[in-house]
Formats: structure tokens, C-alpha cells, sequence
């Protein structure tokens, strides 16, 4: 018998998945642009996520967003990227039509939405440090590299392959990559952590050296409660801080409008899912 399809049907796959806020918010945006859907949270292990996916196509799913740590194998998965997605390596917003995946990336977007409209912080000719280097990084980096920072400097924990990531955005003069062991010591207008630490229970130490008061401090995590870089830039005197709530809203807004044509007004939805 037939698989009975549901007609509106979108979800978020994720690893963990429970806490995500995505269901709330496209049901919000839904509501708001009188668009009736079902949204779904969806789990995988690596080894089924491709199977998770394709059952979620046969019940009649027609777009999905993706969360750590599948973002890359959504970009595997995609038969159709978008500019975004191929420079990003990275997919976080699938969507299933015409017996086609298609795969963009909308966290870059969200990001700069976010911290130039929301927080007033213009990037360029600014120096940038960013915190980690994996799916989410990946995202934001191409966009930034548009508004041509001074100097963009992003750290990894582990030892990665820098010339392959020049070579991924083009080798921007201003873009350096390094470890947390980096010996030097700018000061940067903007710090951002980019790192999954705190949610995967290991620790983190913050580099104390490039610590600037007053820089502008940018956690793309969020939690009800301040995360352990906003303590660790607290402690340290910051006054300028943003969680990564604002773009949440604002990368979601970007897939809505791939799936509904329209993006719906993000004013207020920040507060109603916090
Ligand atoms: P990935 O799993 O792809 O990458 C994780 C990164 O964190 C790697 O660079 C990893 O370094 C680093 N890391 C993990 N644990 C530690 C630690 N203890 N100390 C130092 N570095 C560590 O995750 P994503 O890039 O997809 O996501 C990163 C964060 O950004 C997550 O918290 C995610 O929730 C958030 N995010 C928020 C968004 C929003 O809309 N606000 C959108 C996208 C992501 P290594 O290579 O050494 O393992």
C-alpha cells in the first residue's frame, strides 16, 4: 500500500535534536504569513542519516534544514547547490521538488542579517577573529570575506588543512588561519566563537591573549542562560555581547523564503522562542 503523503510537510535533522528551536520558529513564520505546514525534528546517526532523509522524502517532506553534525553530508546529498552552499562546502537548508535535492547554505546570510541589522556592527575594515573552524564557520566565512575585513583570523583546536581552505575562498590577503596556539596577538574589533564547546560537554580555553574589552563578542551558540564565552568575556570586562539567538531567526527566515517564496518579518521573534 502507498506511503499517504503529507502535503506540507518540512523538519530539522539533527544530532542532538531536541533542543532545537526551528520547529517554533517556522511555525511562527507560518502563522504569520498564513501558511499552514508540518514541521518535524528529525535524529540520524551518521550511518542512516541518508536513509532518515529518503524516508522523510517518501512521506512527502519537502524541505529540510540541516544542523550539526550533517551539514556536510547534506552538501554530499545535494544534486543542485547554490552559490552559497558550494563556496560554504556546507548545505543547512535542503529542499525536495521536482524528484531533485537541491542544497543551500543560509547561515552566512543569517549571520551578517543579524549582526549588521540587528546589532549595528559593520564589518568591513574591521579586524575579525573567529573561534573554530567546522560546518558553521564554513557558512559565515565566504560572506564575511565580502565585506572585506582589515584582517579575518579563525583558530581551530586541531591541526587543518589551512591551504585547502585559501584555496576554498579564493585567497582573500587578509584571511589567516591557525591554531589556538597561534603566537600572535592582535586585538580585534569583533570576536567570534564558532566552536560547538559546552555543547558537546568538553571545555574550552579561550585564548586570554587576544582578548580585547571592547570588541564586540559573538557567540553563534545560545542558551537561556549566558554561554561560557559570554562568562569568559564578561569576566574579562566585554560590555558589547550578542548570542547567536538573532541568527537563528534569521537563517531560518532565509529557508522559509526558499520554500514559501516570502520572507516573513523577523521583529519580535527572537524574544517570543528565547
Ligand atoms: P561542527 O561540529 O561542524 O564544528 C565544531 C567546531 O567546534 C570545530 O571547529 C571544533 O574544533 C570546535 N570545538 C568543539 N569542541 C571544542 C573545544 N572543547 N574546544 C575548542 N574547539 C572545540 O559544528 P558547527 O560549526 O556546525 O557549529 C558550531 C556551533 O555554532 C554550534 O554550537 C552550533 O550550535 C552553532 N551554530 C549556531 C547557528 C545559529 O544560527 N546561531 C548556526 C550554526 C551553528 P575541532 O576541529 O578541533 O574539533
Amino acid at each position: 500500500m502507498a506511503m499517504k503523503k503529507n502535503k506540507n510537510l518540512f523538519g530539522v535533522i539533527g544530532n542532538p535534536i531536541s533542543h532545537s528551536k526551528s520547529p517554533e520558529i517556522h511555525i511562527l513564520f507560518s502563522k504569520q504569513k498564513n501558511i499552514p505546514l508540518i514541521y518535524k525534528r528529525l535524529s540520524a546517526e551518521r550511518p542512516n542519516f541518508f536513509e532518515v532523509v529518503n524516508n522523510f522524502i517518501l512521506e512527502g517532506g519537502k524541505g529540510m534544514n540541516v544542523t550539526l553534525p550533517f551539514k556536510e553530508m547534506a552538501y554530499d546529498l545535494s544534486a543542485n547547490l547554490s552559490n552559497e552552499a558550494k563556496i560554504a562546502k556546507a548545505v543547512n537548508t535542503l529542499t525536495f521538488k521536482n524528484n531533485q535535492i537541491y542544497g543551500d547554505n543560509t547561515d552566512g546570510v543569517g549571520f551578517i542579517y543579524d549582526i549588521e541589522k540587528n546589532y549595528n556592527q559593520l564589518l568591513s575594515d574591521k579586524k575579525i577573529l573567529i573561534l573554530g573552524l567546522g560546518g558553521a564557520t564554513r557558512g559565515i566565512l565566504g560572506p564575511i570575506i565580502d565585506k572585506k575585513p582589515s584582517l579575518l583570523r579563525v583558530l581551530n583546536r586541531s591541526e587543518i588543512n589551512k591551504v585547502s581552505i585559501y584555496k576554498q575562498y579564493n585567497f582573500p590577503e587578509f584571511l589567516e588561519i591557525d591554531n589556538f596556539k597561534s603566537l600572535n596577538d592582535d586585538k580585534y574589533d569583533l570576536i567570534i566563537n564558532a566552536t560547538s564547546a559546552g555543547k558537546n560537554s568538553s571545555l574550552v580555553k579561550f585564548p586570554d591573549k587576544h582578548m580585547n574589552k571592547n570588541a564586540f563578542f559573538y557567540d553563534l551558540s545560545y542558551d537561556s542562560k549566558d554561554t561560557e564565552f559570554m562568562l569568559w568575556a564578561k569576566k574579562n570586562g566585554a560590555q558589547k555581547l550578542a548570542q547567536g539567538w538573532g541568527m537563528l531567526v534569521e537563517q531560518a527566515a532565509e529557508s522559509f523564503k526558499i520554500w514559501h517564496g516570502e520572507r516573513p518579518i523577523t521583529n519580535n521573534i527572537r524574544e517570543e522562542i528565547q
